[in-house]
């Protein structure tokens, strides 16, 4: 047991306001150190040093949990940085628990506490096998800082005129329970990437405006100018106005600034514990010259290892592609968020479901869900319902609360699969299982029959274009809602019947479950042998659940509404996740690449050709005339359209898992081709070692590359034809 465990939580006697307190503790070693190791965590955010020296270099430790179970703690080694009179610091802002998550407040399961407060370990053994331990108690001591304030969602203060000065004052223990604390689970999220700055611009209304190229979560380093006392100031944003001008209305209340006071000396300068979604900065009251080499843009996320790689002929789906792993990077930060720059910046469920697909092509996503995913045991509710966030942050599961959103609730079900699919835990399949099973009971006893999800609150097919969606006519679009539903409880039922024979278990019950609920929504929700609302994502969701029978009809109308439609999308975050898969497997996927290809709003390549850098929220976040969509709620890095990146793998580049031997140990390579594309490449680091397909059409011949793992099999369809084949290089020419 880690000694971190016999320590207290400590926090200073008086409320600081937002000033970021520094914990200290002075200690002695007057013999030879053989090791040491240090313990620290926090209700907050925090920064250890020894001696001055930053222990590792976790960005926001200890990350984001559901912390009134599980709150994280680093382990370092610091037996380098022992000396014989030593200084351990602790500097420590609100982070995501302490009065601070102001959109959905309060939230009264969170710490009671106005004040951050920390808990630390040191384990110090000697040569002559002596040992000596000190902890977080009453003894330690804390004072105010120069950090005046450092929040997610605002920024920071940081006064460089008191740099360094501390007034010492006794702390006092907090009574916050150490049964809580576990040691590191998730990725650790570090500073990974730095860009330069791309452009100094002087907009229309005279501002400065340093534009990085690139959208990032982050912060900036600069090097600060100035006198004595002056106040610089630094605003972010995603995005110009079509006139040029800087523009962060989309911000909401996140004031997202860093407000920098200068002292005697300014050196290069970063914030200490908060993040920013942006791409430009605006400096005001910039004292000196403004020079490109003095800004950097430093990306912070999870730190995954990348596995997959797609590249195409075309420029414009590269570009596409490259924004979705700015997405990805952009919001897997500890959690899985909705966006990294207005007021929310929350572990939405059903984005993470949508996109989690995709997101386990891109990076090696294991490490990373398993931690959300034991967050998620716990704060789904005792009746399986789940918060529509994790981790929650919110009290509000009444009936009619904003909970266990079909297609958001879901995740419980759907994430724990398509992971077990991707990498083959099924030890953790197994852990995961009953929550599985409690959303599912929950969904089954909740409706208004064993087979329709239809009571709860849901936010139906999010953002889509059709009318029925978001109808002012609410009975009718509440129908919609509970018809989608549905859907998604067949989804779960399935995947959990799946799941529950992997595990040996006997899933009779569910089998009959799952084909009563099928029954039911063609029932209730099919009319004259078609679907009652007919919009491209109740076709999408009646196709790819096998919902309805006659599959190439129901795909013929599919085709005929995009056609219609100018061969455009309308669907909204739940449809678009299924579309191109649902075209593919009906013998329409020309169509599905008509829809990659246009660039016509509504379509993924509008926002390519508007210049985006990563996912946007709306299919029209910024219009063709360069307006906006709303201030309300606009969002230019949203990862939950990104989902066509998996199709992208498994269609274009055509490696897919299989689910009867999960882990990429058989393989299934089937590339599709189109004659409007010339080449594709993909690659994919699998438990198994590195998968490939590519594929080149010239003169009327495509060649086919193939490369298999050694240990791994794989079915390879080219053409009609399929083949079982193992590791090796293999071309095809057709
Ligand atoms: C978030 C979404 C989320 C949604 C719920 C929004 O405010 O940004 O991504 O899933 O609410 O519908």
């Amino acid at each position: 047991m880690a000694s971190i465990k016999n320590a207290k939580f400590i926090r200073s006697k008086k409320d600081m306001g937002k000033i970021c307190p520094m914990f200290l503790k002075e200690f002695k070693t007057d013999k030879k150190v053989k090791k040491a190791t240090a313990c620290v965590s926090a209700i907050g955010v925090y920064q250890a040093f020894i001696n001055g020296e930053r222990l590792g270099d976790f960005v926001l430790a200890p990350g984001w949990t559901a912390y009134k179970e599980r709150l994280q703690f680093q382990r370092y080694d610091i037996t380098d940085l022992i000396k014989s009179d030593n200084a351990f610091e602790i500097s420590a802002s609100y982070g995501w628990v302490v009065k601070n998550l102001d959109y959905f407040r309060p939230a009264a399961f969170l710490p009671q506490t106005n004040r951050p407060a920390v808990i630390a370990s040191v384990e110090i053994e000697y040569d002559d096998g002596s040992q000596d331990i000190i902890l977080t108690d009453e003894s330690w001591q804390v004072s105010a800082t120069e950090i005046l304030m450092s929040q997610i969602y605002n920024g920071e203060v940081y006064d460089a005129r008191i740099k360094g000065e501390r007034n010492w004052e006794p702390v006092e223990a907090y009574d916050w329970s150490r049964d809580t604390l576990i040691e590191q689970e998730g990725e650790i999220v570090r500073e990974c990437e730095v860009l330069e700055a791309d452009k100094i611009i002087t907009t229309p209304k005279g501002e400065t405006v340093i534009d990085f190229g690139q959208e990032i979560t982050g912060y900036i380093e600069f090097t600060p100018y100035g006198e004595y006392g002056d106040i610089i100031q630094i605003d972010h944003a995603e995005m110009l106005d079509k006139d040029g001008n800087f523009y962060n209305a989309n911000y909401r209340s996140a004031m997202a600034q860093i407000t920098y006071i200068c002292g005697a000396e300014n050196k290069k300068f970063k914030t200490h514990h908060t993040f920013f979604g942006f791409r430009y900065i605006r400096l005001t009251n910039w004292h000196g010259p403004v020079n490109k080499e003095d800004f950097k843009a430093i990306a912070v996320h999870s730190d995954m290892k990348r596995t997959g790689h797609f590249e195409c002929s075309d420029p414009m789906i590269n570009k596409l592609y490259n924004n979705v792993i700015w997405g990805q990077l952009d919001n897997f930060l500890d959690v899985p968020t909705d966006c990294p720059q207005r007021d929310e910046r929350l572990g939405w469920t059903g984005d993470a479901n949508v996109f989690c697909k995709a997101a386990a092509y891109n990076f090696d996503v294991e490490r990373f869900f398993k931690k959300w995913l034991r967050d998620l045991r716990v704060d789904q509710l005792e009746s399986g319902a789940m918060p529509n966030v994790i981790p929650s942050v919110s009290n509000d599961t009444g009936d009619d609360g904003e909970h266990s959103s079909a297609f958001w609730g879901d995740a419980a079900v759907t994430i724990p699969w398509e992971i077990y699919l991707a990498y083959g835990d099924k030890d953790f399949l197994a852990e995961q299982f009953e929550s599985m099973k409690k959303y599912v009971e929950f969904m089954r006893r909740e409706g208004s029959s064993e087979y329709l999800y239809d009571r709860y609150f849901h936010f139906s097919d999010w953002l889509a274009l059709d009318d029925v969606y978001d109808n002012p006519d609410r009975a009718l679009a509440n129908r919609y809602k509970r018809n989608l539903g549905t859907a998604a409880f067949a989804n779960s039922t399935d995947i959990l019947i799946k799941a529950g024979k992997v595990l040996g278990k006997d899933m009779t019950e569910y089998e009959k479950l799952h084909k009563g609920i099928v029954n039911a929504f063609n029932e209730n929700y099919v009319k004259d042998g078609d679907l009652e609302f007919k919009t491209q994502t109740e076709y999408v969701l009646a196709l790819k659940f096998n919902l309805v029978d006659d599959k190439p009809t129901y795909a013929k109308r599919l085709v005929k509404l995009i056609e219609d439609n100018g061969n455009r999308l309308t669907t909204g975050f739940v449809g678009t996740a299924y579309l191109m898969d649902a075209l593919t497997e009906n013998g329409c996927v020309d169509t599905a690449y008509s829809l990659l290809l246009q660039t016509q709003f509504p379509s993924w390549l509008f926002s390519v050709r508007m210049g985006a850098t990563t996912i946007w929220e709306h299919w029209d976040s910024m219009r063709e005339d360069g307006t906006m969509w709303s201030t309300e709620m606009n969002s230019f890095n949203h990862y939950a359209y990104g989902a066509v990146a998996a199709w992208m793998y498994g269609t274009m580049g055509g490696i897919k898992y299989d689910e009867s031997k999960p882990a990429y140990k058989n393989i299934k390579i089937k590339p599709v081709t189109d004659p409007r594309i010339g080449w594709v490449k993909v690659s994919l680091d699998t438990r198994m070692g590195t998968v490939k397909s590519e594929w080149e059409t010239k003169d009327g011949k495509t060649v086919y590359k193939i490369t298999i793992p050694d240990g791994a099999a794989a079915d390879v369809t080219i053409g009609n034809e399929t083949k079982k084949l193992g590791g090796g290089y293999y071309e095809f020419t057709k």
